[in-house]
């Protein structure tokens, strides 16, 4: 009886959305190495930026710390999925420590094009955001004074460079699409030289991610999506969808929705961030359907089956 009272909404979930392969594979390496080596096994930096898969590892026994120097010796540690600078693991070596690295392959891809620019002697403008973990990484894959950051095209018009024709670009892997285009085209007429990547090194699950939120968001009245505050994809797809001219919110938990952003939507689309697990999607259709009687359709832009496969020696575990 109470039930056909509730008013009803359209609700559009995007697809992909949530975990790419390389959070899987991450998450993946923590729970191995536990598996393998037992608790506590220590974790430099969040594994990937969000709050509830952190916690559900910290139950299985993982420690999550800011900095190897808050490892103790003789225990095993992983880095996060967003990759470290070349002095980590040479720390961890010096002190004996075993370490498994649950970088990204598309962000270790981008370190290795680091490595092979500087080698051909030319200096890296890096397209990304000051302070990601992703760009201090990949910073580090190189000696200093080896890389420039820009973050916008007004970032590249103030560049100064010491020989412009000896310059090349990588970006980082979890930026808007439409917005590094922009600034790859602004290197590219000032720097017509300038050697890159074919478009940029965005990795598969972003450009994805933001493709099928572009596809609902026109239709919507509203867009949640679920990620962390410090997730870069995430926020990015909360912008996709603004400027769709949609209102957008990032949310981490379903908890977090504040019914008033309800008022007057009749088609509500959702999606979550490459770090985010489905679960939480759920959480979010469960909480929900407490108020309104929902119509669920999944709108899928592309078919993803990537998978990455684990470090050696883990596999077996
Ligand atoms: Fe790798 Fe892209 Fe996922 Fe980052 S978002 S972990 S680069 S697949």
């Amino acid at each position: 009886q109470q039930k056909s009272e509730k008013p009803r909404i359209s609700l559009l979930v995007a697809a992909p959305r949530g975990f790419c392969a390389g959070v899987d594979r991450a998450i993946k390496i923590v729970e191995l190495a536990i598996e393998k080596y037992g608790a506590p096994v220590y974790v430099r930096h969040e594994i990937v930026h969000n709050r509830y898969v952190v916690d559900e590892l910290k139950k299985l026994g993982a420690v999550f710390v800011e900095e190897l120097d808050e490892v103790p010796d003789g225990v095993p540690v992983v880095f996060s999925a967003h990759g470290v600078p070349k002095a980590v693991p040479h720390k961890a070596e010096e002190r004996g420590l075993e370490y498994l690295d649950a970088t990204c392959p598309l962000v270790s891809k981008v370190h290795r094009q680091a490595e092979r620019q500087v080698e051909a002697g030319r200096h890296i403008i890096f397209v990304g955001h000051e302070n990601h973990p992703e760009v201090i990484g990949t910073f580090g894959q190189v000696d200093e004074g080896m890389m420039t950051l820009v973050e916008t095209v007004e970032d590249v018009a103030a560049l100064n460079p010491d020989d412009p024709e000896k310059l090349s670009f990588l970006t980082q892997t979890t930026l808007s699409v439409d917005d590094t285009r922009a600034i790859v085209e602004a290197l590219q007429a000032r720097f017509p030289s300038i050697v890159g990547p074919k478009g940029e090194d965005i990795c598969y699950a972003t450009s994805n991610r933001q493709e099928a939120v572009k596809s609902i968001a026109k239709s919507c009245d509203l867009v949640l999506v679920i990620g962390a505050p410090n997730s870069s994809n995430s926020l990015r797809l909360v912008e996709v969808a603004e400027r769709e001219g949609t209102d957008s919110y990032l949310i981490q938990r379903a908890d977090e929705i504040d019914m008033a952003w309800m008022e007057g939507v009749g088609t509500l689309g959702l999606t979550a961030g490459a770090s985010a697990p489905e679960i939480l999607v759920r959480e979010v259709v469960n909480r929900l359907e407490e108020r309104y009687v929902i119509d669920e359709q999944k709108i899928e832009t592309a078919d993803e089956r990537m998978v990455f496969k684990l470090p050696r020696g883990l596999e077996a575990a």
